[in-house]
């Protein structure tokens, strides 16, 4: 690598958080961040489930720890801010999330609470904590994952939409108090990327040929096409980047 893509794009010495690391997008990106030099902190449900993403990243010859918590839980939650205050994280990459389907009309309490608080309240309450550590240390790069639909409402989607809604607005919130202090806050809005969480619209041959058809690259999106992107964020060529919310969507919103 040259000295000046080395000075733009290395993230070696860097410590970086990836929640959401067993599988999907949250794995390549917790891949792709060590394969650029960084050493993670990856947080999962259960230690099993990170097992994949962990040989990968010990393979590649990083520093690894893990985090145990279920976000969709407000005690497992509180559990894990002490741990997390006593961590020095660099790069925050606030990916995991969930998606459920119903009519709206149908969409129960229940569905729309567990959608907002593991998309959006952990979340928070994971920047906060995180940020604390930045804020003294005058430097820190936050992306959170966010979603086509922090721009669109989907269908039969409501409490997922709503989620990723807020996460764009909870990015640019941060970016404003938080930017002056040397930190940047920004999100990768993916378009459809094949992985557990699109499942049922791909077993769904309708829906499936619709959303294709409305991509102009003419295929769906990978983990990998968003990997790099995380990189991108989280390296020194990106430090003028505050409260962006990029798509990575093979042109789908430019349609
Ligand atoms: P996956 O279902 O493949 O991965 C989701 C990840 O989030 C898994 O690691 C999962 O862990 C973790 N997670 C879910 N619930 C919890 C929880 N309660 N506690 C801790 N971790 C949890 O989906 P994607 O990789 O597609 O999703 C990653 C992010 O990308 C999400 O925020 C999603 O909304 C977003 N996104 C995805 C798009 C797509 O087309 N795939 C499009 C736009 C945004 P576990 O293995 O334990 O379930």
């Amino acid at each position: 690598m040259s000295k000046y893509l080395e000075s733009q794009f290395s993230l070696t010495g860097s410590r970086a958080l990836v929640t959401g690391a067993s599988k999907g997008i949250g794995a390549q990106i917790a891949i792709a961040l060590a394969s650029a030099g960084a050493d993670l902190v990856l947080l999962g449900r259960s230690s099993e489930s990170l097992a994949d993403t962990k040989s990968q990243v010990v393979a590649l010859g990083r520093n690894l720890s893990e985090l145990i918590c279920d976000l969709s839980d407000p005690k497992s939650v509180a559990a894990l801010i002490p741990k997390l205050a006593n961590e020095s994280v660099d790069i925050l990459v606030n990916n995991a999330g969930i998606i459920t389907r119903a009519d709206a009309v149908d969409a129960s309490l229940e569905d729309w609470n567990l959608v907002f608080q593991t998309n959006l309240t952990s979340l928070f309450q994971i920047s906060q904590v995180v940020a604390k550590k930045m804020l003294a240390k005058g430097a820190g790069r936050i992306i959170n994952i966010a979603s086509l639909l922090s721009f669109q409402g989907g269908i039969r989607v409501t409490g997922y939409a709503a989620s990723k809604h807020a996460v764009a607005g909870l990015t640019k919130a941060l970016a404003n108090e938080w930017g002056a202090a040397g930190i940047t806050v920004n999100a990768i809005a993916p378009g459809y990327i094949i992985t557990d969480n699109t499942e049922l619209l791909r077993k769904d041959a309708d829906r499936s040929a619709g959303i294709l058809a409305r991509i102009p690259m003419g295929r769906w999106g990978t983990p990998e096409d968003i990997a790099g992107v995380a990189v991108f964020l989280a390296a020194p060529a990106a430090r003028y980047i505050n409260g962006e919310i990029l798509t990575v969507d093979g042109g789908w919103l430019a349609r």
